[in-house]
């Protein structure tokens, strides 16, 4: 694929600042010009997906499509085992209008209330993140990363965003609200999703 002449600058598809941010700082190194839709006043389309990839192809088509430029997008979010998964795909929507994730974490720890939470195995949960890129020529890739671990209450640390306060990965006693920026940046769902993206980067490009 000679899709190469068309990767200086690249759109994310994305308004979440947090994403954004770490989107950014990860793609940095391989100094491509980033632009944010929001900037370039491009909506956020309705993602009626049924999954994270196909919600994170939503997004970036309609942003390529919009921009003519490339476009990255992420759909992520946090998916507890006792919960069915939940909330998932559904993991923006849970916090509500005004994007209150402490809102969003009570309703978590509410509802496993009812699900014996104290019992580490029903607060088994994964972070999972779908990176795809789509192209102005309808070309376009989807890579998943997930990250295993399980929630906690009350909620801890303030770095990050979302759920990162409650979120305690596998081998880890921190929650990744308590972890600083970088260290997250390195180990996250979205940091494994994007090595597969900046591999697929790397080979377009050479
Ligand atoms: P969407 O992908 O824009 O639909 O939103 C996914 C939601 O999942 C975000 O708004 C966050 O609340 C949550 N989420 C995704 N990735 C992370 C993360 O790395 N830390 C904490 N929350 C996250």
């Amino acid at each position: 694929m000679r899709a190469n002449n068309l990767l200086k600058d690249i759109v994310i598809a994305s308004h979440n600042s947090g994403k954004v941010s770490e989107i950014k700082s990860l793609l940095k190194p391989l100094g491509y010009n980033i632009i944010s839709a929001k900037k370039l006043k491009i909506n956020e389309p309705f993602e009626n997906g049924l999954t994270f990839g196909e919600n994170s192809l939503i997004k970036s088509k309609n942003a390529a499509l919009k921009s003519k430029l490339p476009a990255i997008a992420d759909d992520s979010g946090l998916c507890i085992s006792s919960l069915n998964n939940e909330p998932g795909i559904y993991s923006a929507r849970w916090a509500g209008k005004k994007k209150d994730f402490n809102i969003a974490m009570e309703k978590i720890e509410k509802k496993m209330e009812k699900n014996n939470y104290f019992n580490k195995s029903s607060r088994k949960a994964f972070f999972c993140c779908a990176l795809s890129i789509y192209f102005p020529n309808n070309v376009c890739r989807v890579f998943e990363g997930k990250i295993y671990g399980h929630v906690q209450f009350p909620p801890k640390g303030k770095n990050g965003f979302g759920y990162d306060p409650i979120f305690v990965p596998k081998g880890y006693k921190k929650t990744f609200g308590e972890m600083n920026f970088n260290y997250k940046e390195r180990i996250s769902h979205r940091a494994i999703a994007f090595k597969k993206l900046s591999n697929f980067l790397y080979k377009i490009k050479n």
